[in-house]
């Protein structure tokens, strides 16, 4: 069986480790005409996320370049602490929430794919997908080629072909009323009021804009920002904005917060180039035919969930697994739906809770501050079993039969 993935991104490049895994066969095309080396800021890897890639034997490769995050505290714009959780309830196995570089994830699953010998082709973007008579799919390129397979998996992200391929009256993604950026710290001394206890994450709600810093055992500190915005940017028009204008924007957002914001702008070489975010309530149709899509191309969640690049490490093993044990493509993809699609909606829902709140307005600040996150932390602390057991605490188990 040989299996065409579009997009060389986290699920891409890892649905092919994992199918070669499960013995199938992948070549990997990547639209962009280059790999990712040194793009993009960093991320928190979930333990969940860390399992799955474990089964394919790279938990410690991806984790040994990051750091342990334990604690996530939650701030308001004066720098008062309004609550403190741990990240994620312990595991059996001891796997824990990492911080890593995209750029550092990125290079450890395409070394993994080139050492299994899986082909990842650059410059290569999929701009139609055709069943073949009698099974298995012919997908063509922009640069005019043809090339067959079994079965094609879009793993190309957020605007997805392979999605509107699959089902033309496809949603397109939710813009989530934030933009991100941020940037890497370093000779910054933070002063004591501001903590910068190791494995903490630090989430601040400023008055205009929302913060998250950790500081990395090299004594940088990893920042990013939300900046809301109500319209959704223009690629050209983010493109557009400068470094500098960047620092004069966050710089002028975060003047009357009495937050670090000022030294982690100052503290950075580079301020990454802005994003919009997005989720997906829900993607109806995720397979037709031979074709399925996975990770961000079938049910993007807002950064705010923490959980993105799990949940397409998490579909990439288990769509390998079904593929391993089912009898056809249709009864494979029928099962990876069923043991996806629960699960990854909620974490949509979940994260779009996690984003509304950094937008508050002066009333919706002061309920947040003394009545929701007083309430949050005081049933954090009675509860012995954590709410995210079913979250952090998913374990797939490669050798099990679907
Ligand atoms: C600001 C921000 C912060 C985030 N923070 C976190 C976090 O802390 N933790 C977390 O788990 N997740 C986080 N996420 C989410 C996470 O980055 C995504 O869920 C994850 O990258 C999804 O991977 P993917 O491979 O599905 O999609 P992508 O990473 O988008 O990869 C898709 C790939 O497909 C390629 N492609 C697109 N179209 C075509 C085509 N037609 N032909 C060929 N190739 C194509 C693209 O070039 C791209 O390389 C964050 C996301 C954002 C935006």
């Amino acid at each position: 069986m040989h299996a065409l993935v579009i997009g060389g991104g986290i699920a891409g490049t890892t649905t092919a480790i994992a199918l070669a895994k499960a013995g199938i066969d992948a070549t990997v095309h990547e639209a962009y005409d280059r790999d990712s080396e040194g793009v993009g800021g960093w991320l928190t890897l979930a333990s969940n996320g860390i399992d799955a890639l474990a089964t394919l034997g790279l938990g410690t490769e991806v984790t040994a370049h990051g750091f342990p995050t334990r604690t996530m505290r939650l701030s308001n714009h004066t720098g008062r602490v309004l609550a403190e959780f741990p990240m994620a309830p312990e595991r059996p196995d001891g796997l824990e929430v990492h911080t890593v570089r995209r750029s550092d994830l990125y290079r450890v699953l395409r070394d993994a794919a080139t050492a299994r010998g899986i082909p990842v082709t650059y410059g290569r973007r999929l701009v139609d997908a055709t069943p073949r008579p009698g099974g298995g799919v012919v997908a063509r390129f922009a640069d005019g080629e043809l090339v067959e397979a079994d079965l094609l998996v879009g793993a190309d992200g957020l605007r997805s072909a392979v999605r509107t391929i699959i089902d033309p009256g496809a949603p397109a993604a939710r813009y989530a009323g934030l933009l991100n950026t941020g940037g890497y710290a370093t000779g910054v001394t933070l002063p004591p009021r501001f903590r910068a206890d190791p494995g903490v994450i630090e989430f601040c709600f400023g008055r205009n804009c929302f913060l998250g810093y950790s500081v990395a055992p090299d004594g940088s500190v990893w920042w990013f920002a939300n900046p809301a915005s109500r319209q959704e940017m223009g690629r050209a028009e983010l493109a557009a904005i400068s470094e500098d204008e960047w620092r004069r924007r966050l710089h002028a957002l975060f003047a009357d917060d009495d937050l670090p914001a000022a030294l982690l702008i100052d503290g950075s070489d580079h301020i990454f180039a802005g994003w919009n975010t997005y989720d997906f309530p829900t993607v109806p149709t995720w397979h037709r035919d031979d074709m399925i899509i996975v990770g961000d191309a079938a049910h993007a969640t807002s950064p705010a969930s923490g959980q993105g690049a799990s949940m397409a490490i998490e579909d990439a093993v288990t769509l390998a697994r079904c593929l391993r044990d089912d009898g056809s493509v249709a009864a494979a993809f029928a099962d990876h739906e069923s043991l996806r699609r629960e699960r990854v909606e909620k974490v949509v829902r979940q994260g779009k809770r996690n984003g509304t709140g950094k937008t508050a307005g002066p009333v919706a600040r002061v309920i947040r501050d003394k009545v929701i996150m007083p309430m949050v932390a005081s049933r954090a602390a009675k509860t012995g079993a954590s709410p995210s057991e079913w979250l952090f605490g998913h374990h797939i188990e490669w050798d099990a039969p679907v």
